[in-house]
């Protein structure tokens, strides 16, 4: 008789947003919880919530095109702020043009 009946089920977890990553060098300058969905992970420089990710799906998202112009803008940090006085001009442009 060979009574070695241990059946490992490996489980299949729901990724989860997971504390190891804010330490983690490759997520944690973008990575953060997401404040709604404490399972989900959010990316701080395009603005979005990553459900269900896992550590894979995070790294495809860090070299995806729309995370590098995010982190390019992020980087700069130039913040754009209209001046007053170019709202001005314009609508004095506008007035010029309406005669
Ligand atoms: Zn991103």
């Amino acid at each position: 008789m060979q009574g070695e009946s241990s059946t490992k089920k490996e489980k299949l977890y729901a990724e989860s947003f997971r504390e190891e990553w804010l330490q983690d060098p490759e997520l944690k300058n973008w990575l953060q919880q997401d404040k709604n969905d404490k399972e989900a992970s959010y990316c701080n420089y395009c603005n979005v919530t990553l459900k269900s990710a896992n550590k894979s799906i995070l790294l495809q998202h860090k070299s995806s095109v729309k995370h590098k112009i995010c982190f390019d803008v992020a980087k700069s940090s130039v913040v754009i702020t209209v001046p007053n006085d170019i709202t001005r001009l314009t609508e004095e442009d506008n007035r010029r043009m309406m005669g």
